[in-house]
């Protein structure tokens, strides 16, 4: 197999040609900078190496003239890619020695084509396989540059018919908005109904998109779940938000697909050329941003991009380096919220919850740091301390008052993918003395909907072991009825969003209603998070919830601060 180099500094054209290299049957390295071309080319002694020659620092040419210094390197074809079909630089290519010369934009036939006739002419290394090959070339650039599933353009092609579509814009001095879309619940259709399902549902969005955009804007898939689109004309960001909200609408509509009604929502970030960006690469990248923006934003499920988001990336980063530091220095603390019983208005127990105290930052939010700690796998080391530390701690409450208290503990999607985690939690509950069924584990409808057999499973290992499982969030994810019979819980928790607008929104009094008479017909015991007020409160007893856990009574607290509640017995 034939190994090809590609030193190219545009990162979305670089990966573009080696993914298409690879499909082609060959080997393909690359590097973003010459320097480490260099260097690579020394290490792996390509068959041939492609190289841009606009390169900050070094340019290709520069290349070329040093690896032409190395005997062993001279001999390696060299093809020169450009951005200018400029005659000029051609012959000045041509005339140091190399091999061929292609301007962008290519194809990525012309690009197999050069490849294969340069390889052909090193008479050394012929490889029969490249003879076969360049017969299929043509064929097999078409998938190179075609998703096969949804026959949208991919990646490549997409940033080809952006340099079009730029041409254009800049001629008729138009605004362009590229845009980010990412389906949410997609992991979870592919796991609750299969992958023929999770592609047909792929395959129905870009029918939805390509009707809904027309001809002339330009709609590719770009990941698994991640589509992009090119709005080529856009008078302005009133229109594109237009746009957007019909396609957001058009996708929110239900999908009957093999027999299941499936509805799923989508996210969308916005980057605009010339306003943000007039590289491609940056563009996407932008609104890539943005769309994680969206996927967290409560609010909107869109979002412009906007600088302060690179701001915000950084910090995230600052965030990602402080957390591998954290359990060391000491900054995590843990904060206790009491949980209300309705009957005796005591403290029945408490949710455990993370407080991280960064050194620079203050005080971070887990809803900011928690996904990253799971995005890098620290939570598993963090995790493991919040339970050593809550059990270790509710068994001094409980030997000092004489209250049946139960303490529950937060677990997230990566920890229950972790294997040991059964063991772990086993070996802390040993230490501790603490009786297991005083401990409850809350888990997310959307970490168990992302792998259905194991979160099967291991809820029922905690469950044998006497370990109560609560589903936290209860209304946010995707649980159907049927789905919910199947997990062994014990304990429903309503969503705060749903306590929230309880009276101003009537179908939350309806939900609400709803979810504990199911609770009831379930044999689950309930409890409602997020109560601020007496009237919400006063609801919810008549609709017969068992506990309760917000404000209203008091909000997290520091283990002292809990220690004082139980000592005075406060009571709501
Ligand atoms: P959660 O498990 O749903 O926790 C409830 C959140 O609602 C807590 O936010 C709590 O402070 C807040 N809350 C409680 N009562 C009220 C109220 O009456 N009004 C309002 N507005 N908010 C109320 P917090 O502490 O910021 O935690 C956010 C999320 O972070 C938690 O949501 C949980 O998913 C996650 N988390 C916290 N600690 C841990 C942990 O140790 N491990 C893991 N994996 N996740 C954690
Ligand atoms: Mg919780
Ligand atoms: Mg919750």
């Amino acid at each position: 197999m034939a190994k090809i180099l590609v030193i190219e500094d545009t990162q979305d054209l670089r990966e573009g040609i080696i993914q298409s290299l690879k499909c082609l049957g060959f080997e393909a390295i690359g590097a973003e900078n010459g320097k480490t071309g260099i260097q690579l080319a020394k290490v792996h002694f390509p068959d041939l190496i492609v190289c841009d020659i606009m390169m900050p620092q070094m340019d290709g040419y520069q290349v070329y003239k040093t690896l032409q210094q190395d005997p062993d390197m001279m001999v390696i074809p060299f093809i020169f890619l450009s951005a200018k079909a400029d005659k000029s630089d051609i012959r000045k290519g041509m005339n140091l020695g190399a091999d061929d010369y292609l301007s962008k934009p290519f194809t990525m036939a012309e690009l197999a084509d050069a490849i294969t006739s340069r390889l052909h002419k090193k008479s050394s290394i012929v490889d029969p396989y490249i003879a076969e090959m360049k017969d299929a070339t043509s064929q097999i650039s078409a998938l190179a540059y075609q998703d096969a599933l949804t026959k949208l353009p991919n990646r490549i092609l997409l940033y080809q018919k952006f340099k079009q579509a730029l041409e254009k814009a800049k001629k008729r001095q138009q605004t362009m908005a590229v845009l980010c879309i990412n389906l949410n619940q997609f992991k979870s259709v592919n796991n609750t109904f299969g992958y023929s399902t999770g592609d047909l549902l792929l395959q129905t969005v870009a029918e939805r998109l390509t009707k809904i955009l027309g001809q002339e804007n330009i709609v590719a898939r770009i990941n698994a779940d991640v589509f992009s689109v090119i709005l080529v004309d856009v008078s302005g960001k009133k229109f594109v938000e237009g746009q957007v909200k019909a396609i957001l609408n058009s996708l929110a509509n239900p999908y009957w697909l093999n027999g299941h009604k499936i509805l799923i929502q989508a996210n969308i970030g916005i980057s605009l050329y010339p306003n943000d960006q007039s590289d491609f690469g940056k563009l996407l990248s932008h609104a890539e941003m943005a769309m994680g923006f969206a996927k967290q934003s409560q609010k909107d499920n869109y979002h412009f991009f906007q600088v302060e988001m690179e701001v915000k990336t950084a910090q995230n980063s600052l965030i990602e380096k402080g957390l591998t530091t954290a359990l060391d220095n000491s900054e995590f603390q843990i904060f206790y919220q009491p949980k209300i019983n309705f009957i005796t208005g005591r403290i029945m127990g408490a949710e455990a919850l993370l407080r991280w105290h960064h050194p620079d930052l203050g005080m971070v939010d887990p809803n900011v740091f928690i996904p990253i700690a799971e995005k890098t796998g620290r939570i598993v080391e963090i995790g493991n301390w919040v339970l050593k530390t809550v059990c270790t701690q509710t068994k001094i409450w409980q030997d000092l008052h004489p209250i049946p208290l139960k303490v529950s503990v937060n677990l997230s999607a990566f920890q229950l993918r972790q294997e040991g985690l059964v063991q772990t939690v086993s070996q802390i509950l040993n230490q501790t003395q603490l009786d297991p069924s005083c401990l409850e584990l809350e888990l997310t409808e959307t970490s168990l909907m992302e792998d259905v057999e194991s979160a099967i499973a291991i809820p029922e290992k905690f469950k044998a072991m006497g370990i109560k499982i609560s589903l936290d969030d209860f209304g946010t994810g995707y649980s159907s009825l049927n789905y919910l019979k199947r997990l062994p819980l014990d304990i429903l928790k309503i969503d705060r969003s749903f306590i929230k607008d309880i009276f101003h929104a009537p179908q939350n009094a309806t939900i609400v209603t709803t979810i504990i008479a199911m609770a009831r017909g379930l044999k689950l015991r309930v409890i409602a998070e997020g109560v601020e007020t007496q009237e919400q409160f006063n609801f919810l007893r008549e609709q017969g919830c068992q506990a309760i856990q917000g404000y209203l009574f008091s909000p997290a607290v520091s283990a002292e601060q809990f220690e004082a509640f139980l000592a005075e017995d406060k009571r709501l």
